[in-house]
């Protein structure tokens, strides 16, 4: 729900190589720290700097004249047209620095940003601070060093994407690490005093099987992480994936996968974890707020290139074009739209009920000034009486069978 904080989004579009099944915007280096990166690092600053500075550019004027605490008005497309004024003076409740991969970047540069956004944003004093690791990228010599000073920086919560911990599996999917770098980067983590991690994995991957996915799994629960997420592969056009036969892929087929599906649920469940959405997993209190915020259709504003942003009932993005973006990031915003009524209340019920706990018809209410059943009621009725949804006091939920057809029942909520 649009509200009283604001979350920041960072992205930082370079990974060491390209995996064979990503299509996210990232661009491959070869190594730590290229001139690419810091020069895209000083831009990012650039941006940030120019929500403080006047205007971002003509078609996206900013006035954040004042020191912080003051009202911050971002004029999104025209200047002076109130319809696209978002309000971003707002307490920040949780960071993100997402990818691509964040750790290319230095920790100073990573320490550099941060400090730049805790100057022009009042910044919560619990407030979360992710940043996504690839295990693959820091050097013996440097592992230690690089996460004291992410910690120092503020950083409070580290996201290390595994995927599998099987030597043949990450070497299907180009993964640049085996499951030692990432023992070692979760061990130096937890000594350098960060116990909020999460490890990211996949399922539906070439070579994958029921028993090898039990064993990442147990892995990865010696470790007893506080979140765990487990995506499955979609085989996108354009990625080393995509473009052979389908068949040469070796990946689980529909029974294997549902399997391995059914025995994620039931082993993190034994083992502790709550699912709070369809792919995340967590213990107690240890949900990703950050996360949170996109579910439950939050405030947040992304910089970077490609960055999304939703604040109220606009959504934009920054270009992205990394050389349109190098020369000129504070004049990057771009894709403005403003979500009509349908739109937004097809999205608060598509996202929403990603989550196990549902949505909340008070909160519709709120919202759109509309009863939820005045808009879903039949669809609602409909899912309960197939056992794919149900009620909750306030909250409507998928049932866990609902939550195996998301996207089907899901779909049936575009208006
Ligand atoms: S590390 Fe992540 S962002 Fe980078 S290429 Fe691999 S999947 Fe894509």
């Amino acid at each position: 729900m649009p509200g009283e904080k604001l979350s920041l989004y960072i992205h930082i579009p370079f990974c060491i190589k390209k995996c064979n099944y990503c299509d996210f915007l990232s661009f491959p280096t070869g190594g730590r720290n290229t001139p690419l990166a810091e020069r895209y690092a000083a831009a990012l600053l650039r941006e940030a700097e120019a929500l403080r500075g006047g205007s971002l550019s003509e078609a996206c004027q900013v006035d954040i004249n004042q020191a912080r605490g003051q009202s911050y008005q971002v004029d999104i497309n025209q200047v002076g047209d109130p319809s696209r004024q978002v309000d971003i003076n707002k307490p920040v409740k949780s960071i993100y620095f997402g990818g691509g991969t964040p750790n290319i970047l230095s920790s100073e540069w990573i320490t550099r940003i941060l400090c730049k956004l805790k100057r022009l944003f009042t910044i919560e004093k619990d407030a979360e601070i992710s940043i996504e690791l690839n295990p693959g990228v820091y050097e013996e010599k440097e592992r230690h060093r690089e996460l004291e000073a992410l910690k120092e920086a503020g950083i409070n919560r580290i996201s290390i994407g595994l995927q599998s911990a099987c030597a043949a599996e990450l070497k299907r999917l180009g993964r640049i690490h085996d499951l030692t770098a990432f023992l070692k980067l979760y061990e130096e983590a937890l000594n350098c005093g960060f116990e909020n991690i999460n490890v990211d994995l996949m399922t539906g991957i070439p070579l994958q099987t029921c028993d090898s996915f039990a064993r990442t799994l147990e892995k990865v629960l010696e470790l007893r992480p506080k979140h765990i997420s487990a995506y499955s592969l979609i085989v996108e056009e354009g990625t080393p994936f995509g473009e052979v036969p389908l068949k040469s892929l070796d990946l689980p087929d529909e029974d294997e996968e549902y399997e391995i599906y059914l025995m994620t649920r039931r082993v993190l469940k034994q083992a502790g974890y709550e699912r709070y959405e369809i792919s995340n997993y967590a213990l107690p209190g240890y949900e990703c707020a950050h996360n949170l915020v996109y579910w439950d259709r939050g405030d947040y504003l992304g910089l970077g290139l490609g960055a999304a942003s939703l604040i109220g009932d606009l959504r934009f993005s920054n270009t992205g074009q990394l050389q349109k973006y190098l020369s000129a990031p504070g004049d990057a915003r771009e894709n403005i739209h403003k979500l009509t009524e349908k739109e937004a209340m097809e999205e608060f019920m598509f996202l929403g009920l990603r989550k196990t706990a549902g949505v909340s018809r008070a909160d519709f209410k709120r919202a759109f000034g509309y009863d939820m059943d005045e808009i879903y009621g039949e669809i609602i009725a409909g899912e309960e009486g197939a056992g794919l949804m149900e009620e909750d006091g306030d909250m409507v939920r998928l049932t866990e069978r609902g939550m195996d057809a998301a996207n089907r029942v899901m779909s049936k909520f575009l208006l």
